[in-house]
């Protein structure tokens, strides 16, 4: 019998390099200012902060401002290097900040029946994207403020993404469906819904290279879609204990960036060539030692045998009994992380090598609501339940 295989003690993890712990409140979406040692936080008492480290190594907020409004803010940003400025695009409310002058002008922009749920802004098309509690998604003129179009989703969005080159959207929502539209000017049309999730999505990353969709639930699992791939793909990431919060890309090493709300934080390597689990079989009987089910009364009865509890393989997706399939085992490249049940046979056809693991796991010590990751300088933001922002060098595990 093959020696089980325990997670290794990961000798490279992430560096905790800072925290911020003077927020009143909890932190719904912070960003890293590059080079400049700073950071912009949004925060559930409505309060927007630019943090800048002082010579003491602590951040401290150089400049506060309250929103108007009732409901928390949302942030979405962008920098524009060539002309040191960044701009926020704080829920309802367009925010530019010259870096060094720290100076804001306030324009309102858009308006939700209750929350806003999500907002991005792609530069590209000049196009402010949002979502609300009133299950509108609309897109709207950036600089005019002018709506272009809007589109009834069926549940809350919890989740939104665009891609600049085919304008199309992707959509997460409560219901843990993924919807596809492509956006016109001004209309839109229906591409196609993706079910793979039984609990709301609450996470959506898209990578426009690879051309690939990920998406995080609150069913603790990530679904990578393969969108450019054509055949309709989808790849299981089976790595957290607990709802998936956030979700980050790093294209230069094709990895994958993932937390959730017990802190953990999962990295995955998206350079290897995964398989898709396979379809669960329906049988009567096991497929392995052919004793029947326990809802096979006839066959039960014709062969007086007592009737077995139904399982399946996660490797084969036979139906298989549970004496035929006592074993577990790890199948990385099917996105098991964690031992998961597998028949006797694919027991024996797993080897060592295919139990390595493509992923390394982390503990960020706090509950994750929010996190941002800074390709260029290779930090991760993580914002906690506990009202702590907290700063990791990632380049030791992201490399
Ligand atoms: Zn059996
Ligand atoms: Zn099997």
């Amino acid at each position: 019998m093959a020696a089980e295989i325990q997670p290794k003690p990961q000798t490279r993890t992430p560096v905790l390099l800072n925290k911020i712990e003077a927020s009143q409140d909890v932190v719904n979406t912070a960003v890293i200012i590059p080079k400049e040692d700073g950071v912009i936080s949004v925060s559930e008492d409505r309060t927007i902060r630019i943090w800048l480290k002082r010579d003491s190594g602590q951040y401290w907020p150089s400049i506060y401002h309250t929103m108007p409004g009732e409901s928390s803010p949302l942030m979405s940003y962008w920098a524009i290097p060539r002309q040191q400025e960044w701009k926020c695009l704080v829920s309802l409310i367009v925010l530019a900040i010259l870096t060094l002058e720290l100076h804001w002008e306030e324009e309102c922009l858009i308006s939700h029946q209750g929350r806003v749920t999500v907002v991005l802004f792609v530069l590209e098309m000049e196009w402010v994207l949002s979502t609300g509690q009133d299950k509108n998604f609309t897109w709207h003129c950036s600089e005019s403020g002018t709506q272009l179009g809007l589109y009834r989703t069926t549940a809350w969005v919890s989740g939104l993404q665009f891609d600049v080159e085919t304008r199309h959207a992707f959509v997460g929502d409560y219901s843990g469906q993924v919807t596809i539209l492509k956006l016109e000017l001004d209309s839109c049309s229906l591409v196609t819904t993706f079910k793979g999730h039984t609990g709301n999505v609450t996470a959506l990353c898209w990578d426009p290279v690879q051309r690939v969709l990920f998406s995080g639930s609150a069913d603790h699992s990530i679904i990578m879609w393969d969108i450019g791939g054509g055949k309709g793909t989808a790849i299981e990431l089976q790595g957290h204990n607990e709802k998936v919060q956030g979700l980050c890309y790093a294209p230069h090493t094709r990895q994958l960036i993932s937390c959730s709300s017990d802190g953990g934080i999962v990295i995955w390597n998206m350079d290897v060539t995964r398989q898709e689990t396979p379809e669960w079989l329906d049988s009567d009987s096991c497929q392995k030692c052919e004793q029947p089910f326990f809802w096979n009364f006839k066959q039960m009865w014709d062969s007086k045998k007592i009737g077995l509890r139904q399982h399946h393989c996660r490797k084969c997706g036979q139906a298989v009994c549970g004496k035929c399939s006592a074993k577990r085992s790890t199948i990385p490249l099917m996105g098991f992380e964690f031992e998961v049940r597998v028949c006797d046979s694919c027991h024996e056809s797993i080897t060592d090598e295919d139990r390595a693991p493509t992923a390394t796991f982390h503990d960020s010590k706090h509950s994750i609501v929010y996190m941002h990751y800074e390709p260029t300088m290779g930090w991760l933001l993580t914002s906690g339940a506990d009202k702590v922002v907290k700063l990791w060098d990632m380049t030791p595990v992201v490399s």
